[in-house]
């Protein structure tokens, strides 16, 4: 009898509660001031040893999720082996939840779902300081996406600062069929900030700095200030771009969301809403209003991934 042994972790997306973008930097990245949320809305990954480094993908969102070395995931896991002199031998599994270029992070979530399964079903033991600073080698909302719950983030968003969380936060995501690159967006406001003759650089826009207001309300648990304080600075860009997440960002307040905004660079929709129940209503309503064509209903924050071990028998099929 064979016995494999499965690690499988849980991964969940972000939303922006605030997105300030500052000036392009030499680098090509932009100074942001980022406060994240991670919510219930996952992917599940689950990590098999095997002969050879494989990437398969299912679940509702598999579309347009690459299965093979570029796998975001699968870097990830190369990355963990080389830096350990390991064989990258696993066959990496993603159940994709996460709508693939909505601005949530799915990718990232499931970057760092790969770090901390591989971590374990390796044994090493690598401590929180090792696995964030590969995360950020992967990209900028890796490191946000290992640790979960709510934090700062300013630099490029990779530097980390944890946020206390007053109470339990309810959301509604609206996907519309499409997703937004984030180079385009983030390319797009570029050209309009050019274009009114303002200054792009980052030696020429201020850093923006985390809203106080916003934090203030998150650690307080207080809902209503929280929906007031949202704020992206890609919103505008997104929707001039895709004028239809206007009409769903109407449909969603009109529902009764306290407040939606636009989750990073987009195209996802997040909807603020006072409880459980208030969600189903939006949902329900924002799905009969046409403007999206799924609401997943969620909750923040959540922890990071966790790994769960799998004990099976049989082929590592
Ligand atoms: P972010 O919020 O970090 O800007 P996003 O949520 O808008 O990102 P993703 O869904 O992470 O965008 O995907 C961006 C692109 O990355 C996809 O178009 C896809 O081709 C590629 N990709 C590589 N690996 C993955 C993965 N595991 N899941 C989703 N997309 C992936």
């Amino acid at each position: 009898m064979t016995y494999l042994r499965s690690i499988s972790v849980r991964a969940p997306a972000k939303v922006n509660l605030q997105l300030g973008v500052g000036g392009r930097r030499d680098d090509g990245y932009h100074e942001l001031a980022s406060v994240f949320l991670a919510v219930s809305l996952s992917d599940r990954i689950t990590l098999t040893a095997a002969e050879e480094l494989r990437v398969t993908v299912g679940g509702p969102r598999a579309a347009d999720v690459p299965a093979d070395a570029s796998n975001i995931a699968a870097r990830a896991v190369e990355l963990l082996a080389k830096r350990s002199g390991l064989h990258p031998g696993v066959h990496v599994h993603i159940d994709k939840h996460i709508p693939v270029q909505g601005g949530m992070a799915g990718g990232s979530a499931d970057a760092a779902g790969a770090l901390v399964g591989c971590d374990a079903l390796w044994n090493l033991g690598l401590g929180r300081p090792e696995l964030l600073s590969l995360a950020a080698e992967l990209g900028s909302d890796v490191p946000f996406s290992l640790v979960g719950g709510a934090a700062f983030g300013s630099g490029r968003g990779e530097r980390l600062t944890v946020l206390p969380v007053g109470a339990t936060t309810h959301w509604v995501f609206a996907t519309a069929g499409f997703g937004l690159s984030t180079p385009a967006v983030f390319a797009e406001q570029e050209r309009r900030r050019r274009s009114a003759g303002v200054p792009w650089t980052a030696d020429g826009v201020p850093s923006p700095l985390m809203s106080r207001k916003l934090v203030d309300a998150l650690a307080a648990g207080d809902t209503a200030s929280l929906a007031d304080a949202l704020g992206n600075d890609l919103e505008p860009v997104a929707t001039s771009m895709r004028p239809q997440l206007t009409a769903t960002l109407k449909s969603g307040t009109d529902a009764g969301a306290l407040a939606g905004i636009l989750c990073g660079s987009g195209a996802t929709i997040g909807f603020l809403v006072s409880d459980g129940h208030q969600a189903r209503t939006v949902a329900q309503k924002l799905l009969a209003s046409g403007t999206c064509t799924s609401a997943h209903i969620a909750a923040g924050p959540v922890p990071g991934p966790e790994p769960e071990e799998i004990i099976t028998t049989g082929e590592n099929g």
